[in-house]
């Protein structure tokens, strides 16, 4: 059963006033001739439709696209009272929705809480104050930290979004990010390493060398560094890079290698992949010291001492695909690291999401 539904409603923030050198807000939104006024009854009609037998546990209406709060009043009062609408007759059970932080005060969120609005996600995008001015985000780090303070006062669930590989970005700068996300304790983060797009200032800062795109293995490291933080602390991540849906791509053209449709795997396999091999070494070490073999097997690394041996990797079902590896990259890395072992990996649902356990077999 589905646990968790969301209504998507786009609502681009067409002549935002902001000028952020990585977006082309037509395309990420997917909705370039998005109408005026959206039909909220009807996506939501269409969406609940499907959603029922069995109902989901939680159903969100949530508005994305542009910065909700920057919209004029009356139109997010016209959205909003639609969604409380759902939210009143128990048709949804959340309203949530994605703003930037300087669009956050105590009469916006006076506002947003009088519509029973649950969750406001900030587009925080980095807490380094270099990176934001070279993004053009037109505020500094200090706002980030007052609106999350604010929303958390007011009560409502706070999410943060944060991009990797923007210009001055770094990897140091991410970990800083991330360090600085999980002291404000977000409920829920989305991790975006950043995609050049046509149509944007950082398209011509890429083509004129001013700005170099992260290859995608390091889109990986960064993002894994920061998934490593926020996940320890607790924090729910609920999406890594961008789906393919998100993008509209007319004419072909993302620049760059970031883009992967299945970044989140990649990333949660390298991390898999990490706590695996620890496992595998440190048993590997303990078989070399309980049955050393050969004396040229001792002089070798643990890896060549003791061949054939078995052992096999548990995690649940959810986690087993990571323990792999995305199309099986892991196992080939491990096979080819660990010559004198045959792995194995199992399903084991008594494990945690993301627990990996290693066993060495008689
Ligand atoms: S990222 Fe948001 S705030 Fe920045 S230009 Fe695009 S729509 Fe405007």
């Amino acid at each position: 059963m589905k646990k968790h539904a969301i209504i998507p409603i786009f609502i681009p923030h067409e002549g935002c006033p902001n000028d952020c050198v990585f977006c082309n807000q037509k395309k990420i939104t997917a909705r370039a001739h998005a109408e005026e006024n959206i039909d909220i009854d009807a996506i939501a009609k269409a969406y609940l439709s499907t959603l029922n037998n069995p109902r989901p546990e939680v159903i969100e209406m949530a508005m994305f696209g542009g910065s909700f709060t920057g919209i004029p009043i009356d139109r997010q009062n016209k959205y909003l009272s639609a969604a409380k609408r759902y939210k009143d007759e128990g048709l949804i059970d959340k309203i949530h929705l994605s703003t930037r932080p300087d669009y956050i005060n105590e009469e916006i969120l006076d506002n947003l809480m009088q519509y029973g609005v649950d969750v406001i996600e900030l587009g925080v995008q980095s807490f380094d104050n270099e990176v934001l001015s070279l993004s053009n985000r037109g505020h500094d780090s200090s706002v980030v930290y007052k609106s999350c303070e604010l929303i958390k006062s007011y009560g409502f669930t706070l999410g943060i979004q944060l991009m990797i590989g923007l210009p001055g970005d770094s990897l140091e700068k991410a970990i800083f990010s991330a360090m600085e996300t999980v002291k404000l304790s977000p409920k829920i983060v989305r991790l975006y390493p950043t995609i050049v797009i046509e149509d944007t200032e950082l398209l011509n800062m890429y083509k004129s060398g001013e700005y170099h795109a992260l290859s995608l293995q390091e889109a990986v490291d960064r993002t894994k560094a920061m998934y490593k933080i926020i996940a320890k602390a607790g924090i729910n991540i609920i999406r890594v890079g961008l789906k393919s849906s998100d993008i509209i791509n007319e004419n072909g053209e993302i620049y760059g290698g970031t883009f992967h449709p299945a970044f989140r795997q990649l990333v949660e396999g390298d991390i898999a992949k990490e706590e695996v091999e620890e496992q595998i070494a440190k048993l590997a070490e303990a078989e070399l010291q309980q049955n050393p073999g050969t004396p040229e097997a001792s002089k070798a690394s643990p890896s060549s001492a003791k061949p054939k041996v078995r052992m096999s990797v548990f995690a649940n079902s959810r986690s087993i695909g990571n323990a792999a590896g995305l199309s099986g990259i892991n196992r080939k890395y491990f096979r080819e690291k660990f010559p004198q072992i045959i792995l194995s990996f199992k399903r084991d649902d008594s494990l945690k999401d993301y627990e990996y356990r290693v066993v060495k077999l008689d």
